[in-house]
C-alpha cells in the first residue's frame, strides 16, 4: 500500500502546478495520478492566453501573482517561454464598453496596470490589426500567452526533477475514508494512503466526487480553438480577447494564427463516466468559419488562411462563475481546484500555489474565501444542477 504525504489527482495544468508548488515547499512524498498521459484533458487543448483583467477582486489579486510566476517559470523551465512581449489586448464594441468601465474602479483600487487604447492607437502599434473606428481596447501589460503542450511537457519534466512521482495511466476510482476524513485514494490496481488529497480533475470532478456523496455546482461547456497553416505575414501582435467580435486570437508557433470561440447555442455537456475522454467531443465546422468571418475585419491576415487543426475540450463554470479552490470543510484532508471558467490555463500557476499553501501552511497569501468550496448551500447546488443551461446563459468570461 504506497503511502504519500500528498496525492494530487489529475495531471492537467492545475494538478501539475499544485505538485510543483508542493515540491517547492518540500511537502514530503508527492504522488500525482493521471488516468491518461499528462495534459490529456483541457490543458493541452487550451489556447494558453493569459490576462489579469478579471471580474472579482480575488481573481484580480490571484492573476497578479500568476503573471509573476509565469515569468519566473519562463526562466526556470527548459523549453518553455511566456510570450509577454506585447501584453494581452481586449477589444470592445461601444455597447460593451460599459461593462469594462464598471470594473475599472476595482482595477484602480488593486493597483492593476492597464492601458486604454483607441482604434488609431491600436493600428499604429500593430499595423497588421485593423479595428473599426469605434472599437476600444484595453491592454494588460502583464498578459500574454503560452504554448500549452510546451508548458505541460516542461512543467512535468521539472516536477519529476523535484522528486514528484508522476503516475500516468492511473485512474482514481474512489477515495479512502476514515469517518469523514479523506485518507487517500484507490486506483483500479492500488490504494494510495495520503495525509492530503488534492482533486484537480476538472470536468470529471462531478463524477468522481459522487464517490464522496458530494456535489459541486459546476456546468461544463464544449469549447473550441483552431490553428491555421503557417502564413507569410509576420505576426507581430499581442493575443487579443476580441469581445468586439465574440472570439479570440493570437500568434502561434510556426507563424500560425490561433483562433478560438464559444458556441452560444450549445447546451451544457454532462460527463457521465470516469472513462470519458475529451477526444469524444466534436464541433461543427461552421463555428470556426463564422468566427473567422467575424474576425477578418480586425485581422485581415485571416482572409486567405488555410486551416490546419482544431482542438475541442470543455470549460467549467460554477454557479457564481468564480473558481473553486481550497479545503472541503466537511471532508478534512480533501482539497479541490476546479471550475476556472475559460481561464484555467491562466490561473494555473497561482491556483497551484494557493492549493499548496492550503495543504502545507493551512493559510494562503491572499484571501480566497470568495473561491471557497464551502460557499455554496446544498439546496442551491441541487437546484442549479437540476437546471439545463446553454453557453449563452453563463457569463462571457475570457481567460
Ligand atoms: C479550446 C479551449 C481553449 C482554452 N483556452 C484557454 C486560454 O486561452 N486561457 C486559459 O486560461 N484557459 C483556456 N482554456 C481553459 C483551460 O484549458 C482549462 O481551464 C484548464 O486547462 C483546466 O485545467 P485542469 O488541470 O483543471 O483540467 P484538465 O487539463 O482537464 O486536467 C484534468 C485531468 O484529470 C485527469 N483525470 C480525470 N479523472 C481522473 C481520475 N479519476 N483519475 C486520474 N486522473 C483523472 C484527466 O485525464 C485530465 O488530464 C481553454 C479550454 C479549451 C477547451
Amino acid at each position: 500500500m504506497p503511502a504519500a504525504d500528498v496525492v494530487v489527482v489529475g495531471g492537467g495544468v492545475i494538478g501539475l502546478s499544485t505538485a510543483y508548488h508542493l515540491a517547492r515547499k518540500q511537502a514530503g512524498r508527492i504522488v500525482l495520478l493521471e488516468k491518461g498521459p499528462v495534459g490529456d484533458g483541457s490543458s493541452s487543448r487550451a489556447a494558453g492566453i493569459t490576462c489579469g483583467l478579471l471580474y472579482s477582486s480575488t481573481g484580480v489579486a490571484a492573476r497578479l501573482i500568476g503573471a509573476q510566476i509565469f515569468r519566473q517559470l519562463s526562466e526556470e523551465l527548459e523549453g518553455y517561454t511566456y510570450h509577454n512581449e506585447h501584453g494581452c489586448l481586449n477589444t470592445y464594441a461601444p455597447a460593451q464598453w460599459k461593462r469594462f468601465q464598471q470594473l475599472m474602479p476595482m482595477y484602480d483600487r488593486l493597483d492593476v496596470p492597464y492601458e486604454i487604447l483607441e482604434a488609431d492607437e491600436i493600428r499604429s502599434r500593430w499595423p497588421a490589426l485593423s479595428p473599426a473606428e469605434d472599437t476600444l481596447g484595453v491592454l494588460d501589460p502583464n498578459g500574454g500567452y503560452s504554448e500549452p503542450p510546451e508548458y505541460v511537457a516542461a512543467l512535468s519534466r521539472r516536477i519529476r526533477e523535484l522528486g514528484v512521482d508522476i503516475r500516468e495511466g492511473e485512474k482514481v476510482v474512489d477515495f479512502q475514508l476514515d469517518g469523514n476524513r479523506v485518507r487517500g485514494v484507490r486506483t483500479e490496481s492500488e490504494v494510495f494512503e495520503a495525509g492530503a488529497v488534492v482533486c484537480a480533475v476538472h470536468a470529471w470532478a462531478s463524477k468522481l466526487m459522487q464517490r464522496l456523496n458530494r456535489k459541486i455546482p459546476v456546468k461544463y461547456f464544449v469549447h473550441q480553438r483552431y490553428l491555421t497553416a503557417p502564413i507569410s505575414q509576420r505576426l507581430d501582435w499581442p493575443p487579443v480577447n476580441a469581445h468586439s467580435h465574440d472570439a479570440y486570437f493570437r500568434p502561434a508557433s510556426g507563424n500560425r494564427i490561433l483562433v478560438g470561440t464559444s458556441d452560444e447555442s450549445r447546451e451544457e455537456y454532462r460527463v457521465e463516466s470516469l472513462d470519458f475522454n475529451m477526444s469524444e467531443l466534436c464541433t461543427p465546422t461552421k463555428v470556426r468559419d463564422d468566427a473567422a468571418r467575424r474576425l477578418m475585419t480586425l485581422v485581415p491576415a485571416l482572409k486567405n488562411c488555410v486551416w490546419e487543426s482544431e482542438h475541442v475540450g470543455l470549460l467549467g463554470f460554477s454557479m457564481d462563475q468564480e473558481p473553486i479552490v481550497g479545503p472541503v470543510d466537511a471532508l478534512p484532508g480533501l482539497f479541490v481546484g476546479a471550475s476556472f471558467h475559460s481561464g484555467g490555463f491562466s490561473y494555473n500557476p497561482v491556483a497551484g500555489l494557493l492549493l499548496a499553501e492550503c495543504v502545507v501552511d493551512g493559510q494562503t497569501c491572499i484571501d480566497i474565501s470568495e473561491f471557497s468550496p464551502n460557499r455554496f448551500h446544498d439546496a442551491d447546488v441541487e437546484a442549479h444542477l437540476a437546471n439545463t443551461l446553454h453557453q449563452r446563459d453563463v457569463e462571457d468570461r475570457r481567460h
